[in-house]
C-alpha cells in the first residue's frame, strides 16, 4: 500500500502540517511528488485541494483509518522535487506556512488549454477605461473585471472567469456597452513574439572586446571544468555587461542546458528583451506581471516540455520549471524588486542562489552597483568578482557636478533649477540635443528636513529618519501640531517649527513632484517639447515602452521621470542628465538610504553620453558632503562600500547583523496591541534582542492594524527561532480561543521601510 503525504491547500495556520492518505490501487503508477490531488477533508469530508509532497509505505497512525485520495490530477502543474525542496527553504528561511510556500514556486495553480479557448479582448480607450472605472467603482465583481483587464488588455474568457471570480454575465455587460470584445479561438501568442527585429539592436553580432573576453573565457572555462561558485559581475554602466551575458548563454546552452535571466520587471522593456531574441530566436520566452494565468502556464509548460532555452522575467521567473537548468543570471542585482513584498517575503537573490545550487548550476549576479551584502560575500571569496571599470566601445564616463542647493538658497535662488543646471540644458537644448531630469520619489512624503543646512531630523536611538505623521488627514502640509516618529524603534516627538541644528525656519516635508517639475519646464522652456514618464502616466500596458520609444525617436527634448528612467536604456542623443534632488532617499527610513542614494545616482548618471557626444550630469544636494553622494560623484564605489559597511558595522545592520521585522495585524485595534505587547515581553524575557511594538507608517491598511516588532540578530538561525515561538504562541492563544483574528508576517533583513 502507498501512502502519500499531502500538503492541504488552506491557509490557516493551523492546518500548516502533512495529512497522509492512501493512494488507490489505479494510481499507483502515476502518483509523483508534486502532483495535484483531491481528497475528503474534515469531519465532513470535504473535497479539497491539496499537492503531493512525498510517498511511503508506512505511517504512523492506524492504515485503517486513513481515507483515500479521491482524485488524482495527472495533468496539473507538477512541481519537480528540486522545487518542493526550494519550497521547503523558502518556508523555513522567511517563516510562511509550506501551503503558501508551495504556491509561492508553483508557477500557476491551474493548467489550462488557452489555445482554443475564447478570448476577450479590452476595446476601450484609456479615457473610456477610467470613466468606466469610476462608474463602477461600488460593484466589486465589475471591478474586479475592469482592473483585470486593464492590467491584461486581453485574456482568455475561462482565466478570467476563474481569476476574478466573476459571472459570465459581467463578461456580457462590458461586451454590450463596447468595453471589451469576445472573439473565438485566438491562437496564444508569445509574449516575445511582438518584438525583436528592429534595427536599433544593431545589425549583426557585436566581437567582444578584450576585457569582456577575458571574463567570458575565465567562466565558461570554470564552468566547464565544473566550479559552479557563483560569481558577481561588477561592471559600471555601459561596459557591456549584457554581451558578456549573450555569450555565456550561447555556450551554456550549446552544452545541453537552460537558463533563466532575471531582470527587474521595469526593464522588462522592448530594448532588453530584443537584445536576446535578435541572437536566440524562438528559443527564448518572456513572463512578466501582465499576463493572464492561462498566458503564465502556457510559457511555463514550453519551459518544462524543453522547447525554449531561456527564460527572461522578474522574481518569480526563478521558479521556472526547466528541468536542464544550467545556469541563473541576476541583472541589476541589487534591484529591489527581487525581494518580494508580499508574504513569503523571500529574497530572489537567496533564493536563486539555493535554486542554483539543488539543480547544479552556476549563478551570475551583475549590477553597476552591488549590493552591499553581495560584495561583501564577493570580497570574502564566497562568489568569485569579474570587475569592468571602463564603458565598452571607448565611449567615456560622462563630466559630473555637484551643485549644493543651500549655497543657492542663500543666493536667493529658490527655484529647483540651479543656475549650473539651467545654463547646461539652455546649451543642450540649443543644440538640439536631448535631456533628461530625474526626480526621486522615494521617501517624498515622510521626512523632514532643513533648507537651511540640509539635516535631516533623525532618531536619537536608530541614527533612522523620523517619520511626519500629520495631525489629521493632510498627509503632505507640514504643521508643528503633527508628530515625529521613529519606525524602528517607537521614539516620538512633537514636530518642530525651527531646525535644532542651525535655528532656521526653512523647515518641512521635502520633495518636489514630477508634474511639479514638468509645469516649471513648459514655462521656461514653450518651444520644446516635455514628455514625462511616472506612475501616473504609466498606468496602462504599453506606455512605458510608448514614452521611451517616443523619446529615443527623438519626438521630444525632455524626458521628467522618476526612478523608472535611470533603469538600462540606451539613448544616445542624451547628454545632460539632471538629478534634481539627489537627496530624497538618503532620508528614507530604512538603513538602506544610504545605499539607495548612491545606487539611484549612479545609475541615473550611467544614462548620459551613451553615445558619441560627451554627456554632462548635474547632482543637485543640500547634502554635497555626504559619502553616498560624493562617491557615487566620482564613481568611486570601493570607497562608498567601506563607509557604508563602516555604518553597517557599527550599527549591527545587515551585512554585519540580522534584523527581521515581525507585522501584527487584526481587525481589532486591541488585539493587534495586546499580543503584540505580550510576544514582546516574551521573547525579552528569553533575553531576545528586540525593540517595539510600534504602529507601522500605514498602521491600517483595509480595516486591518498593524503593529511591528523588531528583532535583531548577528545570527540569522537565532531569528527564525524566535520567530518559530511566536508561531506556536499564536496557535496555542488560538487552540485556547484567543486572538483567533490576529495574524502575523516577517520580513527578514527587509530592504522597503515600514
Ligand atoms: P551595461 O549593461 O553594462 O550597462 P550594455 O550591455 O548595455 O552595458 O552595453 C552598453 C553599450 O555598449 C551598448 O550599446 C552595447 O551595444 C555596446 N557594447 C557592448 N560591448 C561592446 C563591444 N564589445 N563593442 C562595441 N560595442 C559594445
Ligand atoms: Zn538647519
Ligand atoms: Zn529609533
Amino acid at each position: 500500500m502507498l501512502i502519500a503525504d499531502v500538503i492541504i491547500d488552506i491557509t490557516l495556520k493551523q492546518l500548516d502540517r502533512i495529512f497522509q492518505y492512501i493512494i488507490p490501487e489505479k494510481y499507483e503508477q502515476a502518483a509523483r511528488c508534486g502532483m495535484g490531488v483531491k481528497v475528503p477533508f474534515g469531519n465532513g469530508n470535504r473535497i479539497t485541494d491539496g499537492i503531493i509532497v512525498g510517498i511511503g509505505e508506512r505511517t504512523s497512525y492506524d492504515p485503517s483509518k486513513l481515507k483515500e485520495i479521491s482524485e488524482l490530477n495527472e495533468n496539473a502543474a507538477v512541481l519537480d522535487a528540486d522545487l518542493i525542496e526550494l519550497a521547503d527553504f523558502i518556508r523555513r528561511r522567511y517563516g510562511c506556512t509550506t501551503n503558501l510556500a508551495l504556491k509561492t514556486v508553483l508557477p500557476v495553480k491551474h493548467v489550462v488549454e488557452t489555445k482554443k479557448s475564447t478570448r476577450v479582448i479590452l476595446t476601450a480607450d484609456a479615457g473610456k477605461l477610467e470613466e468606466e472605472l469610476f462608474d463602477q467603482r461600488k460593484n466589486r465583481a465589475r471591478m474586479r473585471f475592469l482592473r483585470y483587464m486593464a492590467k491584461c488588455r486581453e485574456a482568455s474568457k475561462d482565466d478570467i472567469l476563474r481569476d476574478c471570480d466573476i459571472p459570465l454575465s459581467t463578461i456580457r455587460y462590458f461586451a454590450d456597452k463596447k468595453i471589451v470584445e469576445i472573439s473565438d479561438s485566438v491562437k496564444y501568442r508569445n509574449p516575445a513574439e511582438d518584438i525583436g527585429g528592429d534595427e536599433i539592436f544593431g545589425s549583426g553580432k557585436i566581437a567582444p572586446d578584450q576585457v569582456q573576453k577575458q571574463i567570458i573565457d575565465d567562466y565558461l572555462n570554470n564552468f566547464k571544468n565544473g566550479n559552479r561558485r557563483p560569481v558577481l559581475l561588477h561592471g559600471v554602466t555601459g561596459s557591456g555587461k549584457t554581451l558578456v551575458f549573450l555569450e555565456i548563454i550561447e555556450e551554456v546552452i550549446k552544452q545541453g542546458s537552460q537558463v533563466i535571466v532575471l531582470i527587474p520587471e521595469i526593464s522588462l522593456t522592448y530594448q532588453t528583451v530584443g537584445r536576446f531574441k535578435e541572437r536566440f530566436g524562438d528559443r527564448v520566452s518572456v513572463i512578466n506581471s501582465r499576463l493572464s494565468q492561462g498566458e503564465r502556464s502556457d510559457q511555463y509548460r514550453r519551459a518544462k516540455d524543453g522547447e525554449i532555452d531561456i527564460m527572461i522575467g522578474p522574481r518569480s521567473a526563478v521558479f521556472t520549471p526547466f528541468e536542464r537548468l544550467g545556469l541563473i543570471i541576476v541583472d541589476e542585482e541589487h534591484d529591489t524588486s527581487y525581494n518580494s513584498d508580499s508574504t513569503p517575503k523571500y529574497h530572489g537573490i537567496e533564493v536563486a542562489e539555493y535554486r542554483a545550487k539543488l539543480n547544479g548550476a552556476g549563478l551570475i549576479l551583475a549590477s553597476a552597483t552591488p549590493d552591499i551584502g553581495t560584495y561583501t560575500k564577493a570580497l570574502s571569496g564566497e562568489y568569485g568578482l569579474y570587475t569592468m571599470t571602463q564603458r565598452a566601445n571607448n565611449a567615456l564616463m560622462p563630466q559630473v557636478s555637484v551643485v549644493d542647493l543651500r549655497s543657492e538658497l542663500s543666493m536667493g535662488n529658490r527655484s529647483i533649477i540651479s543656475e549650473k543646471l539651467g545654463n547646461l540644458m539652455d546649451e543642450k537644448l540649443e543644440k538640439n540635443e536631448q535631456v533628461m531630469l530625474f526626480i526621486n520619489r522615494r521617501g517624498y512624503s515622510g521626512f523632514v528636513s532643513c533648507r537651511s543646512c540640509g539635516q535631516a531630523l533623525k532618531c536619537p536611538h536608530c541614527d533612522i529618519t523620523l517619520t511626519y505623521h500629520s495631525p489629521e488627514r493632510s498627509e503632505y502640509d507640514y504643521t508643528p501640531e503633527g508628530k515625529l516618529v521613529c519606525h524602528y524603534c517607537g521614539f516620538s516627538m512633537d514636530a518642530v517649527d525651527k531646525c535644532p541644528e542651525c535655528g532656521s525656519g526653512f523647515i518641512s516635508t521635502f520633495g518636489t513632484g514630477t508634474q511639479k517639475l514638468q509645469r516649471i519646464l513648459e514655462k521656461r522652456y514653450p518651444a520644446k517639447k516635455i514628455l514625462r514618464m511616472d506612475a501616473d502616466t504609466t498606468k496602462n500596458k504599453g506606455d512605458y515602452d510608448k514614452i521611451l520609444k517616443s523619446f529615443s525617436a527623438k519626438e521630444a527634448d525632455i524626458l521628467v521621470g522618476t526612478q523608472m528612467i535611470v533603469k538600462g536604456h540606451d539613448f544616445h542623443n542624451v547628454t545632460l542628465v539632471g538629478i534634481v534632488a539627489a537627496d530624497m532617499s538618503l532620508f528614507e527610513e530604512s538603513y538602506m538610504a544610504a545605499e539607495r542614494t548612491f545606487q539611484l545616482i549612479t545609475q541615473a548618471l550611467g544614462r548620459a553620453g551613451r553615445g558619441d557626444l560627451a554627456g554632462d550630469v548635474v547632482i543637485q544636494t543640500y547634502n554635497p558632503q555626504h559619502y553616498s553622494i560624493a562617491c557615487a560623484a566620482k564613481g568611486d564605489y570601493r570607497e562608498f562600500y567601506n563607509m557604508e559597511m563602516k555604518y553597517r558595522r557599527s550599527m549591527a545592520y545587515p551585512p554585519s547583523g540580522h534584523l527581521c521585522v515581525v507585522m501584527i495585524m487584526s481587525k481589532d485595534e486591541e488585539h493587534a496591541a495586546q499580543f503584540s505587547s505580550l510576544v514582546f515581553k516574551g521573547l525579552k524575557n528569553q533575553g531576545k534582542n528586540i525593540i517595539g511594538p510600534v504602529r507601522a507608517s500605514i498602521s491600517r491598511i483595509n480595516d486591518i492594524y498593524r503593529d511591528l516588532l523588531y528583532i535583531k540578530s548577528s545570527d540569522y538561525e537565532k531569528l527564525t527561532e524566535s520567530c518559530r515561538k511566536i508561531e506556536d504562541y499564536l496557535k496555542s492563544c488560538i487552540e485556547k480561543g484567543y486572538y483567533k483574528d490576529v495574524m502575523v508576517n516577517y520580513d527578514f533583513d527587509p530592504v522597503r521601510g515600514y
